[in-house]
């Protein structure tokens, strides 16, 4: 059986800049092809409110925000499909995809918009109790630790906001933060440090998260690293946010990335150092790294994907 499809712009990824992307690219008749990874609608859907969106006065919530993206794409006649992009070979034209280990694509231009991907610390205590109490995403799991008391390692705009948002659910919340002051803006501070039950443990690190397999986290140990002393807390729930890695992996052998793993895209536009690759969004975007921007990136690839196939004919 012949499992090879011929598409001409293969889109991967649906958060903000893959729809943004299938919107322009469907509107131009080039037929996209959206495939939408691992995590459909990207991570905007493991966020609650989003104010900062423009032409949402009322703001809008993280899952409405991609609900209504990918309706548009659908309008206009995207083709959105599940499905995890697996392989590539992207060393000449048409660039072959593999999809979810058995389909091949062969595209005519390929969009990268495959986002990021929370990091955590690599601890074999963390590892070990992911989902049993460690989590990266406080919107997704807070709901369990109602009443409960829980920890958040992170200085920035995201750990701040997952600590409020935590705050509003949990009985006692900490903030780990590893140096003496917050990167978060400065009306994101205030929030934390003018909420009650979240208490700020600047100079702390993280040594272990206790507990087992069988009941969860029941602890973390830190270490304060201005005084040396170890500090055990006992907590339910223990939150990563310690910022992002670009899913980039699986173009690397292609194209180049900087020593973050991010794609390198050449000044002002969205294309790669390999033909027919134009990237957008969070996986290009060390930087920004907001809905609106990787928006934007988006609809500046589907017009570089445009004048690129215009310009070869294709
Ligand atoms: P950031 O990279 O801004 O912050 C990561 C935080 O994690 C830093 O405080 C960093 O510490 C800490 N950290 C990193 N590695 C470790 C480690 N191994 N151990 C302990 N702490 C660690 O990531 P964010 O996800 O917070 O934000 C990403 C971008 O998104 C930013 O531009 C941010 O402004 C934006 N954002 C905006 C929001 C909004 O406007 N509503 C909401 C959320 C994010 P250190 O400071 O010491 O490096």
């Amino acid at each position: 059986m012949n499992n090879t499809e011929h598409v001409r712009v293969l889109i991967l990824g649906s958060g903000p800049a893959g729809y943004t992307a299938a919107i322009y690219a469907a509107r131009a008749n080039l037929n996209p092809v959206l495939y939408e990874g691992i995590q459909p609608g990207g991570q905007l859907t493991t966020t609650t409110e989003i104010d900062n969106f423009p032409g949402y006065p009322n703001g809008t919530t993280g899952n409405q925000l991609m609900d209504d993206l990918k309706q548009q794409a659908l309008r206009f006649g995207t083709d959105v499909r599940f499905g995890i992009a697996t392989a590539t070979d992207l060393s000449q034209l048409p660039l072959r995809i593999t999809i979810d280990g058995e389909k091949q694509i062969e595209a005519d231009a390929l969009i990268i918009a495959t986002g990021a991907t929370a990091r955590y610390l690599g601890l074999e205590s963390e590892e070990r109790l992911k989902g049993q109490g460690v989590s990266a995403c406080a919107t997704c799991d807070g709901f369990f630790y109602r009443g409960k008391d829980v920890a958040v390692v992170g200085g920035g705009d995201t750990a701040c906001e997952e600590a409020t948002y935590l705050a509003g659910l949990c009985k006692q919340v900490y903030l780990v933060v590893r140096k003496p002051y917050l990167r978060a803006s400065k009306p994101m501070q205030e929030r934390v440090l003018n909420t009650p039950n979240i208490e700020v443990l600047f100079e702390h690190t993280t040594q272990e998260v206790l507990g087992d397999d069988k009941t969860g986290v029941n602890g973390v140990m830190l270490l304060n690293t201005s005084t040396n002393q170890l500090v055990r807390k006992p907590i339910d729930g223990f939150f990563l946010a310690i910022g992002h890695q670009p899913n980039s992996d699986l173009f690397k052998p292609w194209v180049d990335t900087d020593e973050a793993g991010y794609i390198k895209t050449i000044a002002g536009t969205s294309k790669t150092n390999v033909e027919g690759v134009f990237a957008c969004g969070d996986v290009q975007d060390p930087h920004y790294r907001q809905a609106i921007t990787a928006a934007g990136s988006g609809c500046r690839a589907a017009i570089d994907v445009e004048r690129y196939l215009g310009s070869r004919n294709f």
